[in-house]
């Protein structure tokens, strides 16, 4: 993977953020004060807008640069907490033109990690945090036993899994845990947004497997003739 995919993940992040921004802040309305949709929008677009300025940028870079946006475009938990998520992730990446699965895993853990040192969430607190884990373990697990593009799929199921599994939640974590026993049965927004950076994700890497095919039967033969 390669910088061209780490902008194509963002894009699409951006476009599903975009496509669920309501959805996202009906959530945030139910247990929040209903501007997560508005948060992660308006931090995406910054995001693109300032990729658009990047050209040459490595992997790494890329992801500390939309992190920085992030955390000075958006305010609340969501803002900072996905600001250092996306930062870490790219000083995992470190400043290779390219990376494997298993710097992914890495950044993805640098993620998790760098958003329990901000929000002190464990899984199961009703938070982004319960994607976030279940999402990186299906993609090590996947990475074990398959290919990276069953890993990716595997993440966004468990992602999504973990989302839908916050519904029965109390939150002990964030706004929504003002509300003790009456945040139980409602969606958490920051799950649900993190779910779609996984689906993201799988679009990303499906998209970049795509394009090797299509560039047939050239590459193939080229690596025939490597020593
Ligand atoms: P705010 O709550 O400040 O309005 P957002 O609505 O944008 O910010 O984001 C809310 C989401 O942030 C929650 O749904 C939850 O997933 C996540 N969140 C809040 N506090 C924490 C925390 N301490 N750790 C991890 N995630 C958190
Ligand atoms: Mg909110």
């Amino acid at each position: 993977m390669d910088a061209a995919c780490v902008r194509h993940w963002l894009e699409v992040a951006a476009a599903r953020i975009e496509a669920e921004r309501n959805y996202l802040t009906q959530l945030d309305a139910a247990i929040g004060d209903a501007d997560h949709g508005t948060n992660m929008h308006r931090g995406f677009n910054a995001v693109l807008a300032r990729m658009s300025a990047l050209d040459g940028a490595t992997p790494g870079q890329l992801l500390i640069q939309a992190g920085r946006t992030f955390v000075s475009i958006v305010g609340g938990a969501a803002g900072p907490l996905y600001g250092t998520a996306f930062v870490q992730a790219g000083q995992a990446l470190g400043d290779g033109e390219a990376f494997g699965p298993k710097r992914l895993v890495e950044a993805i853990r640098a993620s998790l990690e760098g958003v329990q040192r901000v929000g002190a969430a464990v899984d199961g607190d009703k938070t982004m945090v319960d994607a976030l884990t279940r999402g990186l373990s299906a993609f090590e697990d996947g990475l074990r036993n398959g290919t990276l593009e069953a890993a990716v799929r595997a993440a966004r199921a468990a992602a999504m899994e973990g989302m839908r599994a916050t519904i029965p939640l109390q939150a002990r974590k964030g706004r929504a845990s003002y509300l003790g026993p009456r945040s139980v049965g409602h969606q958490d927004p920051g799950a649900t947004s993190t779910a779609l950076l996984f689906a993201a994700m799988e679009d990303a890497v499906l998209a970049q497997r795509s394009q090797r095919l299509a560039a047939g039967p050239t590459g193939r033969l080229g690596d025939l003739h490597e020593p």
